[in-house]
């Protein structure tokens, strides 16, 4: 009953879409890509053997379709110009370009080859073929690619002359190994398995079959749990995606992005602006992207603003754009991006 429930209301939402004439433009936008292996049908019966499953623990659990997340048509068009290939068919790609996809607009540096890395030898071969330059600091030294990382120091020299100053946030304010994105991960997703499973709303033996899975195998294991409102974030009560990003997708390794410690200054986030640095990453305060281009340039390659906490982001625009529950601030302070 549930589950005729469930389909009634997908289908309904995607003839919402087509009503819109948003489906269609996406799928001009996959026009011209690598159609891999559908997954839908693959991931729709593992969702039916997954609700059958959770029906059998005995308890009620609501199953819950969001409206699928559509991309927009200047954010495709932008990504047909980079060549790269993206299975849009496959949720978690829509899912995770919609959060990170951002850098791949990133103007005279190279984006990553994927929207996932999966395993720490392709982050570590990507990087090693980028031209990288360090920002010397006294207390955290940052590797960027060359042209970010002359876009900041160009930065950096301007709020000196006005008596400011720009300087990483941490350690881990540029350059971020796999190793780092998948541990930020895995305790979060220990740390939901607890929660969910002492109020009987997983099994131990769910929870650990989870974590036995190759970290790219738990995002899409999270996610369909989180469908059914089993979230991961700290408070878990929304997606382990607004806290912390899927392993292997952080802006970080493509050495494209800085977490700032000023970055609660209007001035500075300015400046950073004029040379092409922009928060692409909803809620994540310090986190800047290197875009390299004019701000006025966002819209047309896809990017639409949001205002947070006093800051604009500029995410990828889609046909469902999220964003944080009315009233309520919802901004990370460290990120975890
Ligand atoms: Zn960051």
């Amino acid at each position: 009953m549930i589950l005729a429930e469930t389909r009634k209301g997908s289908a309904r939402s995607r003839k919402e879409i087509l009503d819109e004439g948003v489906l269609s433009a996406r799928r001009g936008g996959t026009r011209g890509m690598r159609k891999v292996v559908p997954r839908g049908l693959v991931s729709f019966l593992g969702g039916v053997i997954f609700a059958v499953a959770s029906l059998s623990i005995g308890q009620q659990m609501p199953i819950v379709h969001e409206p699928p997340l559509i991309l927009g048509q200047g954010f495709l068009q932008s990504l047909r110009q980079t060549n790269k290939q993206f299975n849009l068919d496959d949720d978690l790609c829509v899912r995770l370009l919609s959060d990170f996809g951002a850098v791949f607009l990133s103007h005279g540096t190279m984006s990553p080859p994927t929207y996932l890395f999966e395993n720490e030898s392709s982050v570590d071969s990507f990087q090693a073929q980028l031209p990288r330059s360090d920002l010397a600091d006294p207390k955290y030294p940052v590797e960027l690619q060359r042209m970010a990382a002359e876009a900041m120091k160009a930065s950096q020299e301007e709020a000196k002359r006005l008596a400011l100053s720009i300087t990483p946030a941490s350690k881990e304010a540029g350059r971020r190994s796999y190793a780092q994105t998948v541990q930020l991960w895995e305790s979060r997703v220990r740390h939901g398995i607890e929660h969910w499973a002492a109020a009987n709303r997983i099994q131990r033996d769910e929870g650990e079959r989870l974590l036995a899975l190759a970290p790219t195998g738990q995002v899409r294991e999270v996610l369909r749990l989180e469908a059914r409102r089993i979230y991961f974030s700290k408070e878990f009560d929304k997606s382990i995606l607004y806290s912390v990003a899927a392993p292997g997708t952080s802006q970080h390794l493509s050495m494209l992005a800085m977490d700032v410690r000023e970055h609660a200054d209007t001035g500075i986030r300015a400046i950073l602006a004029r040379h092409g640095w922009f928060q692409t990453v909803y809620s994540d305060l310090p986190h800047f992207t290197y875009l390299g281009v004019p701000e006025t340039e966002l819209p047309r390659l896809g990017l639409v603003s949001r205002e947070n906490a006093g800051h604009t982001f500029w995410i990828v625009k889609t046909h469902k754009t999220r964003g944080a529950p009315p009233g309520e601030p919802d901004v990370v302070e460290e990120c975890p991006f």
